[in-house]
């Protein structure tokens, strides 16, 4: 029984990556990084690398592969030792490629990829109803609520959100990390998670349990 503490999430902007990633960092004890998140708070810090990654960010466009491959290596450094989740990279075949040269030279690996396999039209439902507070990242899927459920912050809709940038962030998730899946896919390392109408989250990530259970029992360490 393979033992599963390097996790890797691939999915389209939306695909529940994010829910999904909460759910196995809970189950897994696994640290996080999601490079989104962690690139908003920088450009609401001002910093340096915030002033770098703001201009790709509002125009929908990814940040290039050495900017990102930086803060996850950084990231990577400080947690070497910990069972992790990336969520949200790698997003180019090229950073894919990074991420294996950088383990590899610290003897170690990815365990699983989780592939959130969702249909264009639900997530671009799914990205139009999106509201995430602004102090404490909750997210909902309903343009109707201005009140944080959690924290009482600000829900509001992020620039990246709308239906033009849509367009753009489908095709290059198609054209760029798609490939990454498949990249992953042909080394044997993905557990894929089809959705296609809307499901409860409890129901997808019971689905995912069971298919992780059954990937690690396959795969010898
Ligand atoms: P997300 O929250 O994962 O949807 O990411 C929001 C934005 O951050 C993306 O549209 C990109 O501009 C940028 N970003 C996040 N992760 C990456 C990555 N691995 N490579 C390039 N850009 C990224």
């Amino acid at each position: 029984m393979k033992e599963l503490r390097k996790f890797v999430l691939v999915g389209a902007p939306a695909s529940g990556k994010g829910t999904q990633g909460r759910f196995l960092s809970e189950t897994f004890q696994l640290q996080t990084l999601s490079t989104g998140a962690l690139l908003r708070k920088e450009i609401e810090l001002d910093t340096e690398l915030g002033r770098r990654a703001r201009n790709y960010m509002e125009q929908a466009c990814l940040v290039p592969d050495e900017v990102v491959n930086g803060i996850v290596e950084h990231w990577l450094s400080q947690t070497s030792n910990v069972s992790w989740i990336l969520d949200g990279y790698p997003r180019t075949v090229a950073q894919a490629e990074n991420l294996d040269h950088f383990l590899q030279e610290k003897g170690q690996g990815i365990d699983v990829v989780v592939w959130m396999d969702v249909s264009r039209e639900l997530i671009e439902h799914r990205i139009l109803e999106r509201r995430e507070c602004s102090q404490c990242n909750y997210i909902i899927q309903d343009s109707s609520k201005t009140v944080c459920p959690v924290c009482g912050g600000a829900m509001i809709a992020r620039k990246d959100d709308n239906i033009n940038a849509f367009a753009k962030r489908w095709k290059d998730f198609e054209t760029m990390t798609l490939p990454v899946a498949r990249y992953y896919e042909e080394r044997g390392l993905v557990v894929k998670i089809s959705v296609s109408h809307e499901r409860e989250v409890s129901e997808v990530s019971r689905e995912l349990m069971a298919k992780l259970e059954a990937y690690a029992a396959s795969h010898e360490i």
